[in-house]
Parts: C-alpha cells; sequence; structure tokens
C-alpha cells in the first residue's frame, strides 16, 4: 500500500505502528528520526525502522507516508522542520492525544499543504513509554479516531481510514474540537485525579503505611497515575480549557458527595452512586 514510511519519534507509539504496519506489509521501508540519536539508532538495532535519518526533514524525504509520534508541544516544530517536503500526494499524520491545538499548528505552518495531513488520535498505549515498549499488536482491536477538517484532502482521509482498519483498528471520524471536549471527560480529568490522588497520598506523614495497605480497587483506579509526567504535562496543557471545564463538574459532584456524607444525607449519598454505579456497570469500551 505504501512505499516508505517518514516515522518522526520513534517511541512507543511510533515504534508500535512502524512495527505493525510492516508486519501488515503495508510499508517497505521505515526511515526513522528521534530527537536522541540514541533513540534512533535503538529503533533501527531492534528492526523498528530501516534506516536512521539524521533530521526529520530527512526522514520526510522520499516517504509517501509520514507519521508524527511526538509530544504534542513538539507537533508545530516538527511540522516547521518538515515543510518543505511535505507535498500534496503525501500522507501526513500524527498520534497526538489532543487534537485543536495540533490542528492549528497543522493550518499555521503547512499552509496549502495542510490538505496533506490527517489528525490522528489512537485509543490505545501504555503506562511505559519509549522505543523498548514498541508493540506490534498495540493497536489491533482499538479505536483510532481521525478528526479531519475542511481542507483535508478526501482521498488522504480514505487512505489514513484504510491504513488504520487494515492494522485491526476500529476508525471513528469527529471535529477536533469534539474530540478534546470528551477526552477532557474520559481520559484527561482521570489522569489528572489519578496523578493528584497519589501526590497527595505521598505528601502525608502516614502516606506510606497507607499505601502498603491498599488492595486491588486502588491498583485498578491508580494505574494510570504511573504514565509518563513528561506527555501528561503537555496533554493537561493543550487541553487545559476543556480540563477545567470538567474539573468543574467533577467538583460540583464530588462537593455533593461530601456534604452529603457529611450531613449523614444517606439517601443522597446512596442516589448518587447508584447513579454512577449503574452507568459504570452499563458501558462497555467503544459503544455507545
Ligand atoms: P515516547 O515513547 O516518549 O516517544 C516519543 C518519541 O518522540 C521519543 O522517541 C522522543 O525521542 C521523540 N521526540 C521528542 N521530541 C521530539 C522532537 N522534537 N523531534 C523528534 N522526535 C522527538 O512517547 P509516546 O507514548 O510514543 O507518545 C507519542 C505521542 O503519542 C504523544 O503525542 C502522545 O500524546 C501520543 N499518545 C500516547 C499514548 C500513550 O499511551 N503513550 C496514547 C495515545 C496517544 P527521544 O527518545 O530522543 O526523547
Amino acid at each position: 500500500m505504501f512505499e516508505q514510511l517518514g516515522l518522526i519519534g520513534c517511541g512507543l507509539m511510533g515504534g508500535s505502528f512502524a512495527l505493525a504496519m510492516k508486519r501488515a506489509g503495508l510499508v517497505k521501508r521505515v526511515v526513522g528520526y528521534s530527537k536522541s540519536p540514541s533513540t534512533t539508532e535503538r529503533a533501527r538495532q531492534m528492526g523498528v525502522i530501516d534506516v536512521e535519518a539524521p533530521s526529520a526533514l530527512l526522514a520526510v524525504s522520499g516517504a509517501d507516508i509520514v507519521l508524527l509520534a511526538v509530544p504534542v508541544s513538539a507537533t508545530e516544530a516538527t511540522f516547521k522542520a518538515i515543510r518543505h517536503l511535505v507535498t500534496p500526494s503525501m500522507l501526513v499524520m500524527d498520534v497526538g492525544s489532543t487534537k485543536r491545538d495540533v490542528v492549528d499548528a497543522a493550518r499555521r505552518v503547512l499552509r496549502e499543504n495542510v490538505g496533506s495531513f490527517v489528525p490522528a488520535h489512537p485509543i490505545a498505549g501504555k503506562e511505559v513509554s519509549g522505543v523498548e515498549h514498541a508493540d506490534a499488536d498495540l493497536y489491533l482491536g482499538k479505536q483510532v479516531i481521525l478528526t479531519p477538517i475542511e481542507r483535508t484532502q478526501v482521498g488522504h482521509l480514505k487512505r489514513a481510514q484504510d491504513a488504520w482498519e487494515a492494522l485491526g483498528c476500529n476508525v471513528l471520524q469527529m471535529a477536533p474540537e469534539a474530540h478534546d471536549a470528551a477526552f477532557a471527560a474520559v481520559s484527561h480529568l482521570p489522569h489528572l485525579i489519578a496523578f493528584a490522588l497519589m501526590h497527595g497520598i505521598v505528601n502525608q506523614g502516614s502516606g506510606k503505611e497507607f499505601l502498603a495497605l491498599a488492595g486491588p480497587g486502588f491498583r485498578d483506579f491508580t494505574r494510570i497515575a504511573a504514565s509518563d509526567p513528561k506527555m501528561w504535562r503537555d496533554v493537561l496543557i493543550a487541553n487545559r480549557h476543556e480540563l477545567i471545564e470538567q474539573a468543574k463538574i467533577f467538583q460540583r459532584s464530588l462537593h455533593n458527595m461530601l456534604q452529603f456524607a457529611e450531613d449523614s444525607g444517606g439517601e443522597k449519598l446512596e442516589a448518587m452512586i447508584e447513579q454512577a454505579s449503574q452507568a459504570r456497570a452499563g458501558w462497555r469500551m467503544g459503544k455507545k
């Protein structure tokens, strides 16, 4: 399907994409670039990429498909680094966890070639980062959200959808703004709360003793608190407006529940728990 993938950011997400594309026979050659030459070298040693590029621009040279798998804060600089070699026939995608900032950067930098860019967010990942954890199965059976804009070329959108589907993904399309609002609620705020909860526990006198007593509920609730600090710093800042809106809604629920507990308002507290419990019991990943 593709001749050459130009991979910028040979970490967990980018490395997994390259491995999956190669395994599926969707690409003949992968040319990769990462900020640290040692990462790029490791990616080649692991067979994630075939050729090391000394710059983002040279990773794009000769590619018919390009994937940006860098932190969202590095997206605009990466577009600037490659823009002279982006052509109308090249499919350019990203995997960033936020979409509005990425799309704005693409509009500003790629200008007349912005139609080549198909913004993508695979709902897949791990708490660990780095090419060592790249996994050809990472995207299998997962959702991928494409957030095309009015200038996205229809042909590229179709090719992007076909490529992700060929990797075993279920592909959805939505507007970048709708994406960021939804993921503030179901991903960014939950991560923030998990980080804040862990932070609060470890910064109290008996925190270590409390943690030693914690069981499976705590393990499940805090799994995402072990996520990569730099990546999450970027995501929380990039989507701060939607995050703050969701945090206000959460604060209202938290305030009410605490108030009912304080006032021994058992019925009202139970009603809130009942609604939450039913909603969670009826929830299935990827189903409306
Ligand atoms: P990662 O494993 O840390 O990989 C990021 C890679 O980007 C690293 O190889 C890093 O190189 C490279 N990089 C950083 N700045 C760069 C720059 N300016 N130019 C070129 N390369 C650069 O992180 P990841 O988990 O794959 O995350 C990548 C993207 O996927 C992020 O935008 C994130 O929002 C998105 N995402 C992540 C998950 C997840 O669960 N991890 C899920 C969905 C989406 P060095 O090794 O040299 O530092």
